[in-house]
C-alpha cells in the first residue's frame, strides 16, 4: 500500500459546510414552508430512473439528453440513468401509481440532480433544485399559481431585488409547428453565420437556436421569426388569462419572445426569473407547462405545469449571513461541574434551546469560543455556587451576569 493516495472528489461536485450549508438549508425550508401556503404535497423520488424515462420526455436532441446525461449499464444489465431534472421522475411515478385518480395534483421535491456540465461557479455536475409541479391542471389558474409561489419564495429569501420575470407562450401544437417552419426557414437564410452547434440544431431541433449562448447567434436570432405572428387564438386567450392573473396578483413581468426553455416538453407558458447578478449563470428559477410530456412516456394525455430553481444559485444571492450558532454554551469549572453541566445541558436541549458545553481551555479562551460562536449568553458553572444550587448567566450582549437558581435556568434563559 505504499504511496497510496487520497482520493479527490469527482470534479463538479461540492462538500457543503458552514455558512454555505446554513443558506443551502435555509432555501429547502423556505421552499417547504411555502409550498404548504400553496397546498402542495411533498414526494420523493428515484434519483435513478431508466434512460428512457428521460430519453422519451426531454427530446433526444436536447443539451440535457445528448451530451450531459450520467447514464451507464447497471450490474442486471438495463440502462439507468442518475437524474438531470425531477419532472420526468415525477411524471413516470404519477403513471406507476395511478396518481391519476388524484389529480389535479399538487407536488414539490427537492434534492440532488446530476449532469456532465463544464464546472464553473454556479454550475456543477452534482446541484441540487427545489421543484413544484401541478400534474392534471389544463387551466391557465395553474400557470399563475405556479409563479405567484416563485414570485413569494424569491421575495422571502430576500433575493428578488434584481430579479426579472421572463414570460413567453410558445402557443398549443399548431402555434408551435407553425413557427417551427417560420423559423427554419428563417435560420436557413443565415446559415452561414451561425456557430457549429446551431447549424446541428437547424436540423433536428430549431427552436434550440433561440437558446443558443454564442453571440453571434444571439445577433441573428434578434430578427428571428416571432411566436406572435403564428399564436391560434386559443393560445392567445390562455396567454391573456395568465398574465392577467399574474397583473391582480401585482407579480411584474416582462415578455421575451425569445425565450425557450431548453427541454423540449414546453407548451404554452415558459418562463425564467433571471438575476443581474450571476452573469451567465442568470436564470435561478425556469419552468413552463408540459402538457405533451406523459403521453410522450406512453401515459394519457396529461396537462401540467412546474418550475424548478437551482438551491446553490439562489443560496449564492442571499445577502444576510445567517447564523446558527447555539444561543447558550455551558462553562463548567472543574470535574464535578463537569458532570452537573451535563445535566443542565441535556435539561436546556429537551427544552428546546439549542446549546453547547465548552469544557477546555482557560475561560478566557472558552468565553472566546462562546463570542465566535454568535451564542446570545454562557451559563458559568463554578463548583462554590453549584453547592449553592445556583449558577451564574451572562447576557453577552448586555454584559449582565447574574446568579441563577438550577431550577430557574431555562426561565432565565428565555427572557435573554
Ligand atoms: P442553464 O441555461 O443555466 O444551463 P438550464 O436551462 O439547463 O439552465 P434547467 O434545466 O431549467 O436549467 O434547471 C433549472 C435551474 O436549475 C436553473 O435555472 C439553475 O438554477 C439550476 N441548474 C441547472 N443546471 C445546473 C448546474 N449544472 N449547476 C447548478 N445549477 C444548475
Ligand atoms: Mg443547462
Amino acid at each position: 500500500m505504499a504511496n497510496m493516495q487520497t482520493p479527490n472528489a469527482v470534479r463538479g461536485t461540492q462538500d457543503i459546510i458552514g455558512e454555505a450549508q446554513e443558506r443551502f438549508i435555509y432555501v429547502v425550508q423556505t421552499f417547504e414552508r411555502i409550498s404548504k401556503y400553496y397546498g402542495f404535497e411533498s414526494v420523493q423520488v428515484p434519483a435513478i430512473e431508466q434512460t428512457s424515462v428521460f430519453a422519451r420526455s426531454l427530446g433526444e436532441s436536447t443539451d440535457v439528453v445528448s451530451k450531459e446525461m450520467y447514464s451507464f449499464e447497471d450490474r442486471g444489465g438495463d440502462s439507468i440513468t442518475l437524474r438531470p431534472e425531477f419532472t420526468a421522475g415525477i411524471s413516470r411515478a404519477f403513471l406507476t401509481n395511478g396518481w391519476q385518480q388524484h389529480a389535479p395534483m399538487k407536488l414539490s421535491a427537492h434534492g440532488p440532480l446530476f449532469r456532465y456540465e463544464r464546472p464553473q461557479k454556479g454550475r456543477y455536475r452534482q446541484f441540487h433544485q427545489i421543484d413544484a409541479e401541478i400534474i392534471g391542471a389544463a387551466e391557465p389558474l395553474a400557470d399563475a399559481e405556479l409563479l405567484i409561489m416563485a414570485d413569494q419564495l424569491l421575495r422571502e429569501l430576500k433575493i428578488s431585488d434584481g430579479v426579472t420575470l421572463n414570460l413567453n407562450t410558445l402557443g398549443d401544437a399548431s402555434s408551435r409547428d407553425a413557427w417551427r417552419s417560420a423559423l427554419i426557414e428563417y435560420f436557413q437564410t443565415y446559415k452561414d453565420g451561425l456557430s457549429r452547434e446551431s447549424l446541428d440544431r437547424l436540423g433536428r431541433n430549431p427552436l434550440r437556436i433561440l437558446d443558443s449562448k454564442s453571440s453571434d447567434d444571439q445577433k441573428i436570432c434578434q430578427d428571428a421569426p416571432v411566436i406572435d405572428d403564428y399564436l391560434t387564438a386559443e393560445a392567445q386567450d390562455f396567454f391573456a388569462q395568465v398574465t392577467s392573473q399574474l397583473d391582480a396578483a401585482k407579480i411584474s413581468w416582462t415578455r421575451n419572445a425569445s425565450l425557450v426553455r431548453g427541454l423540449d416538453y414546453y407548451r404554452h407558458t415558459a418562463f425564467e426569473f433571471i438575476t443581474d447578478r450571476l452573469g451567465a449563470q442568470g436564470t435561478v428559477l425556469g419552468g413552463g407547462r408540459y402538457d405533451g410530456l406523459i403521453e410522450n412516456l406512453g401515459g394519457p394525455s396529461t396537462p401540467a405545469v412546474g418550475w424548478a430553481a437551482g438551491i446553490e444559485r439562489l443560496a449564492m444571492l442571499i445577502e444576510t449571513p445567517l447564523t446558527s450558532g447555539p444561543e447558550t454554551i455551558i462553562i463548567p469549572l472543574g470535574k464535578s461541574a463537569q458532570s452537573a453541566a451535563s445535566g443542565v445541558l441535556a435539561n436546556i436541549r429537551r427544552n428546546h434551546i439549542s446549546a453547547d458545553m465548552a469544557y477546555k481551555g482557560t475561560m478566557k479562551k472558552r468565553m472566546q469560543k462562546a463570542n465566535a460562536k454568535n451564542a446570545k449568553s454562557v451559563i458559568i458553572m463554578g463548583e462554590d455556587e453549584l453547592e449553592r444550587g445556583e449558577v451564574s448567566v451572562k447576557n453577552l450582549s448586555t454584559g449582565e451576569q447574574e446568579l441563577v437558581a438550577l431550577e430557574n435556568i431555562i426561565a432565565a434563559l428565555q427572557k435573554i
